[in-house]
């Protein structure tokens, strides 16, 4: 038998990896918002992140993201460490590989519905024509086909929540962050949008990781990760799960 037949299989990459990840906000008053986060995201998983307001969900949600710097320790993102790039290359690798949905929806306000979510696209410099149909694409998926060419201000609250959404989803990224993704959302529209989020974002080359109060939505989990006071305290795995969460919407 040949060395490499009896060599230990490979466990398969890991799609974010943190080691020790601190995050210290200095503004006047130091707040140590991560505290030593140890968490592994695998390719293919969609995790969700919950705790008590304030215990570090979105400090590390945008650590992963490359939107914030941490202060300490390690993160790598499908094998890159966002904080290892250049301004330039960082905005390339958040454009290609990482979609954010925002818990403020974060929309601007003089583009429609379906030019918010061709802007990832546009900056990828896909022509506007081919962008803004491939937007219309996702906005039908999250039921918003018939709003797209409505202002931000002519949507309620929900259907602003769906427009960050497919915004997140329409470039195709890799690893895919969502700040509570259904608190505007009633139950049934809640289960599409986290069954199309499932669907898009969680293939073998993606991963999924959703900041969460909601338990209406956890048999969408993997795993699920519990956070204290700016660390992992324990991941559980969900409880049984009903057909729907692994339906394709
Ligand atoms: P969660 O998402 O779990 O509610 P956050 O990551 O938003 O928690 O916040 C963690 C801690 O960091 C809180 O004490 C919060 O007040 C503080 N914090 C978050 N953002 C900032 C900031 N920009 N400047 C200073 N403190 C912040």
């Amino acid at each position: 038998m040949s060395a490499a037949t009896l060599a230990e299989p490979q466990a398969p990459p890991l799609a974010v990896r943190c080691r020790g990840v601190t995050k210290v906000y200095e503004n006047g008053t130091k707040v140590m918002a991560l505290r030593g986060v140890d968490l592994d995201v695998r390719r293919g998983e969609v995790l969700l992140l919950m705790g008590p307001s304030g215990c570090g969900k979105t400090t590390l949600i945008s650590v992963m993201a490359g939107i914030l710097d941490r202060t300490e320790g390690e993160c790598e993102v499908f094998g890159r460490d966002p904080s290892g790039l250049s301004a330039s290359e960082l905005t390339a690798f958040r454009g290609r590989h990482v979609g954010f949905v925002f818990q403020a929806f974060n929309l601007l306000p003089s583009l429609t519905a379906a030019e918010n979510v061709a802007v990832p696209l546009l900056l990828q410099g896909m022509p506007r024509p081919r962008a803004v149909d491939r937007a219309r694409e996702i906005l039908a998926r999250v039921n918003m086909a018939e709003q797209a060419d409505r202002l931000p201000t002519q949507l309620s609250g929900g259907q602003q929540q769906r427009v960050a959404i497919a915004r997140a989803l329409v470039h195709d990224p890799h690893l895919v962050v969502c700040d509570e993704p259904t608190s505007s959302l009633d139950h049934a529209t809640g289960q599409r949008v986290m069954a199309t989020l499932r669907a898009v974002a969680a293939g073998p080359d993606r991963a999924l990781v959703v900041v969460t109060h909601d338990t209406r939505i956890v048999e969408f989990a993997d795993r699920i990760a519990v956070m204290d006071d700016g660390r992992i305290v324990r991941v559980e795995q969900p409880p049984a799960r009903t057909d729907a969460s692994r339906e394709t919407p």
